[in-house]
C-alpha cells in the first residue's frame, strides 16, 4: 500500500513540474472546451421518467386503435412544444392471412447436430425461460388499465410521426435516431417500447432548443406498427428511399429526405436483471453489471460499417454515460432498426442483446401485463438514461452538435 502511494506522489510531482515548466515557456495550450458535454448535461432522470410516464396514458398503444392515435397525436404535440418541425408517413396495415405452415408447428423439423441458434444469430446459453406474447385481458389486474386496452386493432390506415433538426451546413445529410411507440400484451408498454420512444423524445427536445446548432441533420422517429413486423419503418423505407439527398424545391436548399447517414434504433431501454434464476424467478433489482447492449447484424449488407458505427457509440458511452458502461453485440434483430441494415449503417441499442439474452426470457415483463411504469425503479430507468447519454453524445458528434457562441 505504502509503496502505491509513494509512486502516485511521484508521479504527480512529475506532472506538476511538466506543467510548471510549460507555463514558463509562455502558457500550456488550453484544453479545449468538449461542445458535447453540456448538451449530454441537459438529460436528466426526472425528465425522462416522465416523458415515460407521459406515454403510459395511452395504455399498450397498440396499432390500430384509437388510444395507438391519441398517442401519435400526443407524441407530435411535444416534439413541436420543443420547436421540432414534425411530419407524419402515411400507410395501410392489413393484418396478413394465418401462416399454415406456423399452424403445423416449425418444432417438428428433424433434430440437427448444430447448437441451437437464437433469432438473428447467437447461441443461447445458460438458464432459459419461455417468452410470449400474452393475449388475455384477464391477466392485467388493474380494471381501468384492462378497459382502456379492451379496443381491439382494426385494419386500415396508419401513421407515424417524426421531426428533423435541420444542419446548417450539410442540411442534405442526416442520422435517423428511432424507437417504436406501439406495444402489446395488456400493459403499459412501458419499457417495450415506452422506454425508446421517451429517449428520442428526449434528444429531439435537447437538440431543438435555439441555442443548439448542428452541421448535420438529425431526424427523431417514433415508428408505429413495430409489434406487426416492423411496419411501420417498412413503409418509411419504402417511400422515402428515393428521396434521399434530393433538394426539393430545386435551389431551395432544402431537402425533405436528407441522405441517410445512419440508423440508431432504441427498444427495451430499462431491465438487465441478469439470466432468470434456477428456480425460474429473476432477480429483484437490476444487476450490478447492467450495460447498454449496442448490436449490429453480422449477416447484412452494411455490417462493417454498422460495426464501426457501433464502436462510436461504445466510445461516447464511455466519455458521456454516468453509470453504465455498454457491450457490443454482433445479432441485431427483431426491431424497426432491420428494415435499414442493407441499405445504410444500422444498430440498436437495448438493455440486453435481443436474440440470445431477451429471447431467452431475461426480460419477464416482455409483451406481459406487467410492463407497467410502477415496475420499475430508479435503478432501470438509469439505465435507459444512460442510453440516452450514449445516443446524445454519439450523435452530437457525428453532427457537429454545439451550443451557440
Ligand atoms: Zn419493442
Amino acid at each position: 500500500m505504502r509503496s502505491t502511494a509513494f509512486v502516485t506522489a511521484a508521479c504527480l510531482v512529475v506532472l506538476g513540474f511538466g506543467a510548471h515548466a510549460a507555463a514558463q515557456r509562455g502558457g500550456a495550450a488550453p484544453v479545449p472546451e468538449d461542445p458535447v458535454k453540456p448538451l449530454v448535461d441537459r438529460l436528466d432522470l426526472e425528465r425522462y421518467k416522465a416523458a415515460i410516464k407521459g406515454l403510459t396514458q395511452f395504455g399498450d398503444r397498440r396499432q390500430g386503435t384509437d388510444r395507438n392515435r391519441a398517442a401519435v397525436d400526443w407524441i407530435e404535440a411535444q416534439l413541436k412544444s420543443y420547436g421540432c418541425a414534425t411530419e407524419r408517413v402515411k400507410y395501410e396495415y392489413r393484418t396478413p392471412p394465418p401462416n399454415p405452415a406456423a399452424a403445423a408447428g416449425r418444432g417438428a423439423a428433424p433434430a440437427s447436430a448444430a447448437p441451437p441458434t437464437s433469432a438473428g444469430g447467437g447461441r443461447p446459453r445458460g438458464i432459459r425461460t419461455r417468452t410470449s406474447v400474452n393475449t388475455d385481458p384477464n391477466l392485467q389486474p388493474d380494471a381501468t388499465l384492462r378497459a382502456l386496452n379492451t379496443p381491439p386493432a382494426v385494419d386500415g390506415p396508419r401513421e407515424e410521426v417524426y421531426c428533423t433538426k435541420v444542419g446548417t451546413t450539410r442540411p442534405d445529410e442526416m442520422y435517423i435516431v428511432g424507437a417504436h411507440m406501439d406495444g402489446h400484451g395488456w400493459g403499459e408498454a412501458a419499457n417495450d417500447d415506452g422506454s425508446g420512444t421517451a429517449l428520442v423524445m428526449e434528444l429531439a427536445r435537447v437538440f431543438s432548443s435555439p441555442d443548439v446548432v448542428t452541421d448535420r441533420s438529425i431526424r427523431f422517429a417514433l415508428w408505429n406498427n413495430e409489434e406487426t413486423g416492423t411496419n411501420g419503418a417498412g413503409a418509411y423505407v419504402q417511400q422515402r428511399a428515393e428521396l434521399q439527398g434530393k433538394e426539393n424545391p430545386p435551389g431551395s436548399g432544402r431537402y425533405p429526405e436528407p441522405k441517410w447517414l445512419g440508423m440508431i434504433q432504441h427498444d427495451m431501454m430499462l431491465f438487465d436483471h441478469g439470466m432468470p434464476l434456477p428456480d425460474g424467478t429473476m432477480r429483484k433489482e437490476q444487476r450490478l453489471e447492467a450495460d447498454v447492449n449496442i448490436e449490429f447484424q453480422v449477416n447484412s449488407k452494411m455490417a462493417l460499417q454498422s460495426q464501426t458505427l457501433a464502436w462510436v457509440f461504445h466510445v461516447a458511452n464511455e466519455k458521456y454515460a454516468t453509470d453504465y458502461p455498454a457491450s457490443v453485440g454482433s445479432h441485431m434483430t427483431n426491431t424497426d432498426s432491420g428494415r435499414f441494415q442493407d441499405v445504410v449503417p444500422s444498430i440498436s441499442l437495448r438493455e440486453n442483446q435481443r436474440g440470445t439474452e431477451i429471447g431467452s426470457g431475461w426480460d419477464p415483463q416482455w409483451h406481459q401485463p406487467t410492463d407497467v411504469f410502477t415496475t420499475y425503479n430508479d435503478l432501470d430507468f438509469r439505465l435507459g438514461l444512460n442510453a440516452a447519454q450514449t445516443t446524445l453524445g454519439a450523435v452530437a458528434q457525428l453532427t457537429g452538435a454545439r451550443l451557440k457562441k
